[in-house]
């Protein structure tokens, strides 16, 4: 059988992986648009959901992925002066070093990955018995058969900019700062041993009032230094990435009512997005992976069964999760009525809350559980429960790798063991962690 992955993401990455794994006879390649090494964006928040998941289906590349990536421990939310600290820990690894790791695995594994070698017509794969359509959130593919698909895009309110600084944080920094138009806020956390990431979002109307939709990139940055000069203890914050600067963005929700059409299938950003905010999109994109070739394998003979098995197992519980962000989506959007008059104290209970699912119990009770000693308590908890997850999972065994052989590739399934309700496993700020509960 012939597979070719479009897009050298973690989705089209992983995807090689697996499948290979799993048929090590498999003809697979994947291409991508843009030059090896060239890529968009800094870190990305992992849970221990992820590592379990990497980790059961291909130590290699996991061990080499948790080698490249750094925890972050407890949460910071600034405001107006005030500070509130919160427990809660996670993993976060820069994105180049991800695709990094999986491209050298995919390619350890005998797949072929191309670059400069991007696919705007899948008929020019013609050959191929599946084509797997891995392109990102803007998907050229998608696009093209976008009735087939029942594709809906929309497109968020407020700008975001996605950004490096030399100021390394160790856990989650949510910093907010006013101006007469509404707030302007700064998600933070470690990426690497030497920099971190931030995520900086605002109104419309903020971004205007600022000058950042006119103000060239070198003045643009200047202003959110100056803005965020204490939380970024008067360091800089970092535009380019591998060459290309960045820009502000709007988030787009991408929806889609059937993943196949043929024998091309939607996966990872290309097939559904989540807001960043929540820091899921890595995960599932990882998951639908994981999902495809365990369908692969559960039809060997039958490729459209196998297609129509991965859609009707996955997309209804895509559906609940992309709901769950949106919330978090809107929250943000609203985040000037929600940050507007309140403490640090409140603020952060109030973005731990905005689940509408989860109790929501009073704030005095939340403060009681930030302060140090309570704090203490539950960080050292977390760090047991840390140990016992990776010890799980394998990362501390003794055993070296070559001994052990390929893990099962596909069990258990992620999609029933992140089948909880998803928003109940969502920090407060950017990234997937640990959930500080509010409780
Ligand atoms: C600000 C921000 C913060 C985020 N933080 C987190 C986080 O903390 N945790 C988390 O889990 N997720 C996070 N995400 C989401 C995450 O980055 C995406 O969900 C994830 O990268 C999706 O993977 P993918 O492989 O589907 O697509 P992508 O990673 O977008 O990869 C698509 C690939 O396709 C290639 N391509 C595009 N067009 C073509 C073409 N025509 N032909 C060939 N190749 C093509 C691109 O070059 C790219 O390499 C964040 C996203 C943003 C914007």
């Amino acid at each position: 059988m012939k597979t070719v992955c479009i897009g050298a993401g973690p989705a089209g990455l992983y995807t090689a992986i697996c499948l290979k794994l799993a048929e090590p006879d498999h003809d697979i390649t994947v291409l991508d648009g843009d030059p090896r090494g060239a890529t968009y964006g800094w870190g990305v928040c992992f849970s221990d959901d992820v590592f379990d998941l990497l980790y059961a289906n291909d130590r290699v590349s996991a061990r080499t992925v948790r080698r490249a990536s750094v925890r972050w421990q407890g949460q910071e939310t600034h405001l107006d002066g005030g500070v509130s600290r919160m427990g809660g820990y996670g993993y976060a690894v820069l994105r180049a070093s991800l695709l990094e790791a999986l491209e050298r695995r995919a390619i350890q594994l005998g797949v072929r990955v191309e670059h400069d070698h991007p696919v705007e017509d899948p008929t020019e794969l013609a050959d191929a018995d599946l084509v797997v359509v891995a392109d990102g959130a803007g998907s050229r593919v998608r696009q093209l058969y976008a009735d087939a698909f029942g594709t809906r895009v929309e497109t968020g309110h407020n700008p975001y900019i996605w950004l490096g600084t030399d100021t390394v944080f160790h856990g989650m920094v949510f910093a907010a700062e006013p101006t007469p138009t509404g707030w302007i806020w700064l998600h933070g956390y470690p990426s690497s041993r030497h920099v971190s990431t931030c995520v900086v979002e605002c109104t419309e109307e903020t971004w205007r009032w600022l000058g950042l939709d006119e103000r060239d990139e070198e003045d643009g940055l200047h202003l959110l230094e100056n803005l965020f000069r204490q939380v970024l203890e008067g360091r800089s914050l970092i535009s380019q990435s591998r060459g290309e600067p960045a820009r502000w963005l709007r988030f787009r929700d991408v929806t889609n009512d059937r993943w196949t059409h043929g024998n091309v299938v939607l996966i990872g950003d290309a097939a559904h997005t989540t807001h960043f905010t929540v820091g899921w999109g890595t995960k599932l994109a990882l998951i639908d992976a994981v999902e495809l070739v365990r369908s692969i394998r559960d039809y060997p003979h039958d490729l459209p069964a196998a297609l129509r098995d991965f859609d009707e197992r996955s997309r209804p519980f895509m559906r609940r999760v992309q709901s769950a962000a949106r919330g978090s989506m809107a929250w943000y959007e609203h985040a000037d009525d929600y940050l507007a008059g309140r403490t640090a104290v409140e603020a952060a209970y109030a973005m731990a809350t905005r689940d509408s699912e989860r109790p929501r119990r009073n704030v005095e009770h939340f403060q009681r559980k930030q302060r140090p000693p309570a704090r203490w308590m539950r960080d050292a908890r977390q760090t047991a429960e840390r140990i016992r997850r990776a010890a799980q999972r394998g990362e501390y065994t003794l055993v070296p790798a070559w001994q052990r052989g390929p893990a099962p590739v596909t069990r258990p399934s992620p999609l029933r063991e992140a089948s909880q309700p998803a928003a109940r496993q969502r920090p407060a700020g950017v990234g997937g962690g640990s959930s500080p509960r509010a409780s």
